[in-house]
């Protein structure tokens, strides 16, 4: 049957998880499209430009800003972030299932704009303690800045409430598997079907 275009956001601190159970994702769905956001952050050693992020400068991005290109935008950790307007369009005509992976900021403005396009999840750690354990292990950040992550994710997790589902990683695979279901109930949901043309041909 053919199928709407919709939007799965995700949000939680960095060290959460996110990205892994996002490639569980990627594996096991199709017609799915993970929105790559702009970023005026420095690579990490790693990433790859127009895979993880677009990489751009501050200027770019603030032209990018006055020109309308985004969906929506938000500075974290002194960095700019934003969604491409264009490409989550592009995508949801096509009738993916489109995956953010934003914060709370990002997750604001969207659910305001196209709230009932948004399933939404928030994804975080047992505890700030092992956040910041799974930080120093992942050895990206400096010290100063992993302190910073960590207060922001309690800062964060203040909204957790205001999202549909609510993920604490303690068991990756466990966690993975929460996710997949939510996606794939997401892809369900009845406004993500074209019910007209079903009941048409269905008879
Ligand atoms: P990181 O620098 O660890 O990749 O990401 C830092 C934070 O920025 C994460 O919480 C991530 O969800 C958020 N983020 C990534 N892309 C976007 C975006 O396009 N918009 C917004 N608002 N936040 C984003």
């Amino acid at each position: 049957m053919k199928k709407r275009g919709s939007i799965l956001l995700i949000s939680g601190p960095s060290g959460a998880g996110k990205s892994s159970m996002i490639k569980e994702l990627k594996k096991e769905m199709k017609d799915i499209y993970f929105s790559i956001s702009v970023t005026t952050r420095t690579k990490r050693d790693g990433e790859v430009d127009g895979v993880d992020y677009c990489f751009v400068s501050k200027d770019k991005f603030e032209k990018d800003i006055k020109d309308g290109s985004f969906l929506e935008w938000a500075k974290v950790h002194d960095n700019y972030y934003g969604t491409s307007l264009k490409h989550t369009v592009q995508a949801i005509d096509e009738g993916k299932l489109v995956v953010f992976d934003i914060d709370v900021q990002g997750f604001l403005q969207a659910k305001e704009k196209i709230g009932e396009l948004i399933t939404s999840v928030f994804i975080t750690t047992p505890t700030a303690k092992e956040l910041k354990n799974r930080l120093l292990k992942r050895a990206t950040d400096s010290k100063e800045i992993i302190e910073k992550r960590v207060k922001n994710a309690y800062d964060e997790l203040k909204y957790a409430s205001r999202y549909d589902y609510f993920i604490v990683n303690d068991i990756l695979e466990d966690a993975k598997r929460e996710l997949l279901s939510i996606a794939e109930a997401t892809r369900a949901k009845t406004s993500s079907m074209e019910l007209d043309s079903f009941i048409k041909e269905w008879s």
